[in-house]
């Protein structure tokens, strides 16, 4: 019989040890209260054109803290690869006089180049398990408008159902730009100031330092699938 790897027991060796974690899209802290409030949990992020990036929590808890130190980094890796690329490191779990569990819930973000499965772990500094959240990343076909919904849209007019808006900065200089997509295009001079159509080809150079504007063609595509979400909410409806 093959004798399992004694882990490292948190309570007779005083080291701290990683409990469960899970991923979300928003993750609050009131002032005074030590659990977060996390909403929409997810498990794999949808994408309409790579490269692309997305910010999340990952949300954790650890056992038998210490009243100082260690930190726990937070790391992805692809699966199938050892590559494991640091997103944050969460310093500081001391919890002073209180319980000596904590739930974390740092905000990181990433940039995907590929779809797949990908791995979140966490893992404490010197002893200690790691923490394995998987996560998938899919890339999605190309959302385009049916036939019924141009002729929904017509009838609906310009509104929040029948267009989205997305602001993308500029990587080099900072500069911000809204981007709208709609069912049915508007004439490019009929748009209210400071607003741009989405560039054919995804592809767009910041007017103040001439580098291009990054993930344009995820944003479209992300715009379109949550109008087309839109319009079969409301068509359901009656
Ligand atoms: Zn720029």
């Amino acid at each position: 019989m093959r004798k399992r790897k004694k882990e490292a027991s948190p309570g007779a060796s005083g080291y701290p040890c990683l409990g469960s974690g899970l991923l979300a899209r928003q993750s609050k802290r009131e002032t005074g209260v030590p659990m977060p409030s996390c909403d929409a949990i997810f498990t794999a992020f949808l994408a309409w054109g790579f490269p692309c990036r997305r910010a999340w929590h990952v949300v954790f808890t650890v056992f038998d803290l210490p009243r100082k130190g260690p930190d726990i980094s937070v790391f992805i890796r692809k699966s199938g690869s050892r590559a494991l690329r640091l997103l944050c490191r969460v310093a500081d779990l001391k919890t002073g006089e209180g319980p000596r569990s904590a739930v974390f819930d740092p905000q990181v973000s990433h940039e995907f180049r590929e779809p797949g499965r990908y791995s979140v772990v966490c893992a404490l500094h010197g002893r200690g398990r790691r923490l394995r959240i998987p996560l998938d990343f899919i890339s999605m076909p190309w959302p385009e408008f049916t036939k019924s919904e141009r002729q929904m849209a017509e009838t609906i007019g310009q509104t929040a159902l029948t267009s989205a808006a997305a602001t993308i900065k500029c990587n080099k200089c900072g500069r911000l730009y809204t981007f709208v997509e709609s069912v049915v295009a508007p004439e490019p001079s009929s748009l209210p100031p400071g607003l741009l159509l989405f560039p054919k080809g995804g592809l767009f150079e910041c007017r103040d330092c001439g580098h291009p504007l990054p993930y344009l063609k995820d944003a479209q595509g992300g715009l379109r699938h949550e109008i087309k979400r839109n319009l079969a909410r409301e068509a359901q409806r009656g």
